[in-house]
């Protein structure tokens, strides 16, 4: 480890705070090159696995389980948002950051039939 990187994970610890941004640059650098040589298609399938974990800790796990099941969902979403080349904490608000999508309040105010 070098000590740019030593400093930058201090720094993360005293925090004690991560932004999206920080996330998807943290899964980028340890894990692009294994990532981008795995693709989409497998790394999907990491997810979906991830997210049957995440329904079966919900349903009997502890509460640690489900905090490292949902960690993992989200690494795996991250994962593929850095193959794809898809910027998440643009993409979210862009999509989220000014209110519901479907009916641009902020607090949602679509029929309960509408997706949103
Ligand atoms: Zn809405």
């Amino acid at each position: 480890m070098s000590s740019t990187d030593s400093e930058r994970t201090s720094r993360r610890e005293d925090s004690g705070e991560i932004t999206l941004a920080e996330f998807q640059n943290l899964i980028r650098e340890m894990y692009y090159e294994k990532d981008i040589a795995r693709g989409i298609d497998g790394t999907f399938m990491w997810l979906v696995e991830e997210i049957g974990e995440l329904a079966s800790s919900l349903r009997g796990g502890s509460r640690e389980e489900q905090c490292e099941e949902f960690a993992d969902v989200f690494a795996w979403l991250t994962t593929i948002a850095n193959i794809a080349g898809v910027d998440l904490s643009a993409a979210i608000r862009d999509k989220y950051g000014s209110g519901c999508p479907g009916c641009g309040s902020l607090i949602c105010s679509c029929r309960d039939a509408e997706k949103p």
